[in-house]
């Protein structure tokens, strides 16, 4: 998806007014009425209006009439005030060019005001499912449209929590900054995604290294769930470092095994077929176990045994059961959910990686963000839809 954030430059303290004021009618509204958002935004003399049609050309906020007249959030305008508050948090003042696309994120570079180039990830839950679901449960379809601002703040929030816990626990992580709505703000990482390298000085180091990776999160608690070669960069040292923690589950899940076996085989399959390494190299894996066919892996009994409370310290740090139960069940429909017609509506993404591009600085009206929703990881209960109340 393009992000221009040039118009951000130009949007009005009233402007960022009525998109919060949308975003926090989208609490318990799919589509918010346009007389809530007024009274909501309380700009005087009808402002809200002549705002509304601003914000609806510059595809910050989507306008509806069947029901009754009504706007959302875009996946723009959420970016933007995720942005907004993060620039005025002092995190960083300019956004460059877009260095990945995911599944369901876009990460783009941003620089400090010193010139620190960091990386900015914007979840965009609900992105892929939103297209599948669509054409084959209609049910759900509602559900999801109304949640993906939900959901892909809960996703960030996941992921900025087990970034940082990682971090301090001495995995190789992006160092996570900061996190706002559904945007991650993490260190950039030097190198490329595994996926891209074709040769490797010292493939049988790295295999063992990312198998030992893969054990040591058991041993702490946790099963990454989508360690594959998308998800380790690499960079000229052989260094490795892991991203992409939405998905991350405990050991104590009830299909822990299952995920902590397939993050396993993704490794051996992709190190077989890229570098011609065969499994019974890896013998003294740490916790590893012949299986049947007599060749040696990590087994996630033996490594069980011994593990850690990570997972424990995560879930207490504020990360609630009820968040990780609602992840869970949207990965799971999810992964059920999965075609590629596309008929999204907000279509003007072009999934593409964006080409070199000056940083655009971002030189915002300065407004009180005191009000606005983010990543404190205490009292969130207030964030949840259909919990928000109009007087707040
Ligand atoms: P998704 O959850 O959508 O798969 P990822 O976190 O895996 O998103 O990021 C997608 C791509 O963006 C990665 O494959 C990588 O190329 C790039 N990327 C993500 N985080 C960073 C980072 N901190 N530094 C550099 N590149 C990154
Ligand atoms: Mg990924």
């Amino acid at each position: 998806m393009k992000l221009d954030v040039n118009a951000l430059r130009y949007l009005s303290k009233d402007d960022f007014r009525v998109l919060t004021a949308v975003e926090m009618g989208m609490r318990n509204h799919e589509i918010v009425p346009a007389e809530l958002v007024d009274r909501i935004a309380r700009l005087k003399h009808g402002g809200t209006y002549k705002v509304l049609r601003n914000l609806l050309k510059n595809k910050l906020v989507h306008h509806d009439a069947t029901k009754y007249d009504g706007y959302r959030l875009t996946y723009l305008g959420y970016d933007f005030l995720a942005i907004k508050t993060l620039v005025n948090r002092g995190v960083f003042a300019s956004v460059g060019r877009q260095i990945g696309v995911g599944k369901e994120s876009d990460i783009f570079e941003v620089a400090t005001e010193d010139g620190t180039v960091l990386a900015m990830k914007l979840h965009r839950l609900g992105r892929t499912s939103f297209r599948a679901v669509k054409s084959k449960r209609d049910y759900l379809r509602h559900r999801r449209s109304f949640n993906w601002l939900y959901l892909s703040r809960l996703a960030a929030l996941k992921e900025f929590a087990f970034m940082k816990a990682l971090g301090d626990h001495g995995f190789p992580v992006p160092t996570a900054v900061d996190c706002n709505r559904h945007c991650v703000i993490m260190s950039l990482v030097q190198g490329y995604p595994l996926v891209q390298v074709k040769e490797l000085q010292n493939p049988d180091d790295v295999f063992d290294t990312i198998l030992g990776l893969i054990v040591r999160l058991a041993e702490h608690g946790l099963i990454h769930c989508d360690f594959n070669e998308f998800n380790i960069m690499i960079d000229d040292d052989e260094k490795i470092t892991v991203i992409d923690f939405p998905q991350m589950v405990s050991v104590s899940h009830r299909n822990a095994q299952m995920f902590f076996d397939r993050d396993i085989e993704c490794i051996y399959k992709f190190f077989n077929k890229r570098f011609n390494l065969t499994s019974e190299k890896n013998e003294e894996q740490p916790g590893s176990e012949s299986d049947d066919e007599g060749n040696s892996r990590p087994s996630f009994l033996s490594v069980k045994k011994t593990a850690g409370s990570l997972d424990k310290e995560l879930a207490a740090s504020g990360f609630t059961r009820k968040e990780q139960v609602e992840m869970e069940k949207y990965i799971e429909e999810d992964a059920e959910g999965h075609d590629s017609s596309s008929d999204d509506e907000d279509d003007d993404d072009d999934d593409e990686v964006g080409d070199a591009v000056p940083l655009v600085s971002l030189k915002i009206d300065q407004q009180d963000g005191s009000d606005e929703p983010d990543c404190n990881l205490a009292s969130r209960d207030s964030d949840v839809p259909g919990t928000f109340s109009e007087e707040n």
